[in-house]
């Protein structure tokens, strides 16, 4: 299949998809005007919704990073989202340059951007697959040919596992990839918490106006979806002072946090 005939038919650009505001929110340029207007929807609610999305992603490098200073060589990022800045590859090739590194998105803007950066990347690719069919992503012939399921994997559920998806399922979608996964790998979660504050409340409020998901959950209900995992050291945290490179730093109190460092929180699960 050509790869524009692979990505065409879902590429509608009269209604905002989460990549393409998150991409907004990160001050990227590839969005459209529906999409703006759900990031100005975010923004409408929570005003630094832009310091969010890069805290995320701030994240993810620190959640890549670890993974790669353990010695995992191979990633399995889902919910890519567009490229932006301090990708997974990045991260992950900086600390071992034969790290290989495959992209899975649902969106197909994600592959037909994804595509274009990686095109003299070996070892990192990019497909338009979906979390909710995880059989798909594990038979898909060009993830069988990049990762070695033998070995440890980095499984990468980062920013939007719970909560662009609104029913108990997303844990049986990710258990079937974790089985496919041998000991030594790693299960990285970043998602939207739910402690009681108003602001978190209006990030979900945000999420339902503009894009129709992107509920909150409480940090008992995020730890179910390790399923059952010990959780690397700190465990699991708001983002700003998450450093499992770093277990020993010293935290800053949950409550100096600025209330929109409250919103997402990061963890990591290490399959025995
Ligand atoms: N993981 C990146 C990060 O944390 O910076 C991007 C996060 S972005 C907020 C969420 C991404 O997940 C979007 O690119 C969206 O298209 C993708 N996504 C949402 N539901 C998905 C699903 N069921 N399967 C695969 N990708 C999905």
């Amino acid at each position: 299949m050509a790869e524009n005939a692979e990505y065409a038919p879902d590429f509608d650009i009269s209604r905002p998809t989460i990549a393409r505001v998150y991409d907004a929110l990160l001050g990227g340029k590839d969005n459209f005007a529906a999409d703006r207007e759900g990031a100005a929807a975010y923004l409408k609610y929570v005003p630094d919704s832009g310091k969010v999305a890069k805290e995320n992603r701030a994240a993810l490098s620190k959640g890549v990073r670890f993974m790669a200073e353990q010695g995992i060589d191979q990633f399995l990022d889902i919910g890519a989202g567009i490229p932006t800045m301090e990708n997974t590859h990045q991260v992950a090739q900086a600390v071992n340059p034969d790290a290989k590194v495959v992209y899975v998105d649902n969106d197909p803007i994600v592959l037909a951007h994804g595509r274009a950066l990686l095109a003299a990347n070996k070892s990192t690719t990019v497909v338009t697959a979906d979390l909710r069919f995880p059989q798909d992503i594990l038979d898909h012939p060009e993830i069988k040919e990049m990762l070695d399921f033998t070995r440890p994997i980095g499984l990468m559920v980062v920013g939007l596992h719970m909560h662009f998806h609104d029913d108990e399922q997303p844990d049986e979608w990710v258990r079937t990839l974790l089985d496919a996964c041998p000991s030594g790998s790693y299960l990285f979660i970043t998602d939207f918490v739910d402690t009681g504050e108003p602001l978190q409340k209006g990030m979900e409020q945000a999420g339902l106006e503009s894009l129709g998901n992107g509920w909150i959950r409480t940090p008992e209900r995020i730890t179910e979806h390790f399923l059952g995992l010990p959780l690397v050291r700190p465990g699991l945290d708001f983002l700003a002072r998450w450093f499992p490179s770093e277990p020993d730093r010293e935290l800053t109190a949950a409550e100096d946090l600025e209330p929109w460092q409250r919103i997402l929180m990061a963890g990591i699960g290490y399959k025995a």
